[in-house]
């Protein structure tokens, strides 16, 4: 069946759909503005199956009737780099799963393009594409141009092919179930109900304030998040991150008293002025127990065998073809440093000592933070750095060290 490349009404979508339903792999793409509002503004959803290329007008459409793809297992989604793209799937559709996903960015992470590949290199090294991508920033918000929907049908055009081009890399080496399990967990934290109580957590110079004005700036923050979601308008739209601080200094009881604040913006106005002044009381009488740990101030004990990790990290990722974020990001480096300094509890298994990251990253981190492995400079080595084992081979208790300095095989 033939589409028009521009779908614009709600019945030529469900013919979309129908269709698209019984391929096996959708390639699916998204144009949004996000910088003046809450929710970023979805233009343009582009999918490509079979020999089809088509782009949805996202702002004539109702696009509940895509939620039934993107949940269905049988379909396999691809996306480049589909963090933002998956949460407004779900949110313009309404789905509450995206099934067998596959993020061609983390494909392409575990065979050697590194974290943080763009779609245009891997058009030209995986299919000898050339990708204009000087219309990335365009306004999609306007009647398209003719040149504006060939750069748009072009993102989805090739995904199909540096797809398969992937696979049949990891699959050669083994790690089709790696990506798997790492694209999963993409979906989760995408489709995750935002928190606006951990809201504060993201801003910085935590260290500086006490727990009670730490409870303080979360209620303060949280009030920020739930304003600038229910007016659809940015965060600092409603307040600065300045202005967030100011509160928990200065703690206005009035209305009259927010007016000196400076960076309230224009989110102020009633009811949001009233919700403020009982979230400073409120946050006042909560104090926040578990400080988070402060990156500004980068000199305890975590942080510097964090530091340690990531080298180690570091040296594993250049031997496996790896990039580092896959082997793990840096929460799951702390989660680790953490429970090492609590004493390496039985009943706490890090994310790293745990699937496949424990043989191909976890065994070689427990053995350098037991001091059986250290990093040590070589500047024969791409990354400068080499791990070498403490203990002589006499004496190995086990085959941990070993597996560590000669290679972990995958
Ligand atoms: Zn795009």
């Amino acid at each position: 069946m033939n589409h028009p490349m521009l779908i614009s009404s709600n019945a030529e979508l469900a013919s979309v759909i129908a269709d698209a339903s019984s391929a096996d792999v959708l390639c699916i793409d998204c144009e949004f503005h996000g910088e003046k509002s809450y929710y970023p503004l979805l233009c343009l959803v582009q999918l490509a199956w079979d020999e089809h290329v088509v782009a949805l007008d996202a702002r004539k459409l109702d696009l509940s009737p895509l939620a039934s793809v993107l949940s269905a297992p049988e379909v396999r989604k691809v996306l480049h780099d589909g963090r933002q793209d998956l949460a407004l799937l779900a949110r313009a559709t309404g789905a509450t799963a995206i099934q067998n996903y596959t993020d061609t960015r983390v494909a392409a992470g575990f065979v050697g393009f590194g974290s943080s590949v763009g779609l245009a290199k891997l058009a030209r090294d995986l299919c000898a594409v050339t990708l204009e991508k000087s219309l990335q920033n365009s306004d999609w918000t306007r009647r398209l141009s003719d040149a504006q929907l060939a750069y748009a049908l072009d993102d989805v055009r090739y995904l199909a092919r540096i797809d398969a081009a992937l696979r049949e890399r990891l699959a050669a080496r083994g790690r089709l179930s790696w990506c798997e399990s790492v694209c999963e967990s993409v979906v989760r934290r995408a489709l995750k109900p935002a928190d606006p109580e951990a809201a504060f957590r993201k801003l910085g110079g935590l260290g500086r304030l006490s727990d009670s004005q730490l409870g303080v700036l979360r209620a303060v923050a949280a009030w920020r998040e739930r304003a600038a979601a229910s007016l659809d308008k940015p965060v600092g739209f409603i307040a600065s991150e300045l202005a967030l601080k100011q509160l928990c200094y200065e703690r206005p009881r009035t209305r009259e008293a927010l007016a000196n604040i400076r960076g309230l913006g224009a989110g102020r106005a009633a009811p949001w002025d009233q919700r403020l002044l009982e979230a400073i009381v409120d946050g006042e009488a909560s104090p926040v127990l578990d400080r988070p740990a402060d990156r500004s101030e980068p000199e305890g004990v975590v942080d510097g065998l964090v530091n340690l990790l990531s080298l180690a990290r570091r040296v594993v990722a250049a031997r496996e073809g790896v990039a580092n974020e896959l082997l793990g990001d840096r929460s799951a480096l702390e989660a680790l440093a953490e429970w090492h300094v609590a004493g390496q509890p039985a009943d706490v298994v890090p994310e790293l000592l745990d699937g496949w990251r424990e043989a191909l990253i976890g065994d070689v981190l427990r053995a350098v933070l037991d001091a059986t492995l250290v990093v040590a400079a070589d500047a024969t080595q791409p990354t400068g750095l080499t791990l070498r084992s403490t203990v002589s081979d006499g004496e190995r208790p086990d085959t941990t060290a070993r597996r560590a300095t000669t290679g972990v095989s995958c």
